[in-house]
């Protein structure tokens, strides 16, 4: 049986910020995953400006800068009537940009500094925390030898919106209402808008809404997604929605030749509405998806995933100099999501009710936001 200091679950943009975090300070961290990397993650792979700031912060500029990844500077938001709202996205710190990136490159470059930053990966998949007495301990993991159990001082639940560690210690699920799905696919031979991220809102799918993310001159990434409530209403299935959307007239005007879908994926989205989450237990902390942190209403969760680590990297940093894992210890992680994160959910979630109750209002504002380009930063300052 292995003791570690700290074992991180999963290293998607969450695990591994806060393993490159917690490595630089010199503390011994496992990196756990089911999958080795390059892997594919089903998403828009919208990266608004906030995290390509964390990414340079992490000691990642020069790298990310060579890479030469597909930068993103405006905005479209199509309101349910068709009128058009087309604005300017900020520019961030040291010249940093929003970027459409495919998670395959960007997930893969985290995990490698973390690699490199000192943390030690491991390819398991993750069965259960390890819980003796209320406390967290470690984690039951399936690799490569078998079933084993690692111990730890502290475990980082990174592990994703389906996070066994997340439901064995919280298992009540919370209602559909804080939940969505989402289809992603990327399609070739496209007429896109150069550096433009499109949101349609269609009356069909809101709250949610359909995009289009170019990832080069005739590439895009292309989906959509729904509240989950809202989903089971209604009986058509997510392809069967984006099939709609693409046989728009407007859409099909945009389709060279046959238009190729490829690698459709649908995956599960945890909305950070519920106002008081546990995200700290004895021996644990709940990370990115696995804490419930996307924006409710346009369904970004990198940068938050990514806020969350470096939170959890300080608290754990203390907790780990103070040798203090309770729960009263680590609760200053939970105060600070809460205070870092709430204020823009919270207003997201209201945002998103109220785009459901009138959603005749939306055509309205959109175009009242022509006049008042803040309003682009309500929507896309977390993607
Ligand atoms: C279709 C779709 C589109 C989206 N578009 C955007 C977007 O454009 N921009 C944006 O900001 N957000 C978007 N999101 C949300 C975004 O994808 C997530 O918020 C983000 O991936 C969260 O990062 P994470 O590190 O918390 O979890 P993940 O990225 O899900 O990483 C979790 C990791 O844990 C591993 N894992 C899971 N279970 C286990 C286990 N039992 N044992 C070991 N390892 C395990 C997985 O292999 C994975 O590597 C979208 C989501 C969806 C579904």
């Amino acid at each position: 049986m292995e003791q570690r200091e700290i074992v991180v679950v999963g290293a998607g943009p969450a695990g591994s910020t806060a393993a490159i975090a917690l490595s630089q300070q010199g503390h011994d961290v496992l990196l756990i995953d089911r999958q080795t990397f390059p892997r594919d993650k089903p998403c828009g792979d919208g990266m608004p400006v906030g995290v390509t700031e964390m990414v340079y912060d992490l000691g990642l500029k020069e790298v990310f800068d060579q890479a030469d990844f597909y930068p993103i500077d405006r905005v479209c938001l199509v309101s349910p009537a068709g009128y058009i709202y087309e604005g300017k996205l900020r520019m961030g710190k040291q010249g940093s940009k929003a970027h459409v990136i495919p998670r395959l490159q960007f997930d893969a470059l985290l995990q490698a500094q973390a690699v490199r930053a000192g943390a030690e990966f491991f390819q398991a998949r993750v069965t259960a925390p390890i819980v003796e007495n209320g406390q967290v301990h470690g984690v039951k993991a399936q690799g490569a030898a078998g079933l084993l159990e690692i111990r730890a001082r502290l475990v980082l639940a990174a592990d994703g919106a389906t996070s066994v560690i997340s439901r064995a210690l919280q298992p009540q699920r919370p209602p559909d209402v804080h939940r969505a799905v989402a289809l992603r696919a990327y399609m070739e031979d496209l007429e896109v808008r150069p550096h433009q991220v499109e949101f349609f809102l269609h009356r069909e799918i809101l709250p949610g809404y359909a995009w289009i993310f170019p990832m080069d001159a005739q590439k895009a990434n292309i989906g959509l997604g729904m509240r989950l409530d809202k989903f089971r209403q209604q009986q058509l299935s997510l392809e069967q929605l984006l099939e709609n959307f693409l046989a728009l007239p407007f859409m099909k005007e945009r389709i060279r030749g046959n238009g190729r879908l490829h690698d459709v994926a649908t995956w599960q989205l945890n909305f950070g509405s519920q106002k008081r989450l546990q995200r700290a237990f004895d021996g644990a902390l709940l990370l990115g998806d696995a804490g419930w942190l996307i924006d409710p209403l346009t369904g970004g969760g990198i940068e938050n995933g990514m806020m969350s680590a470096l939170l959890a990297a300080q608290t754990a940093h203390q907790a780990l100099q103070q040798g203090d894992f309770s729960r009263r210890m680590l609760h200053g992680y939970e105060r600070a999501c809460q205070a870092a994160l709430w204020p823009v959910m919270r207003r997201s979630y209201l945002i998103q009710r109220w785009v459901l109750r009138y959603p005749w209002l939306l055509d309205g504002l959109i175009k009242y936001a022509r006049n008042h380009p803040h309003l682009t930063n309500i929507f896309l300052a977390k993607l």
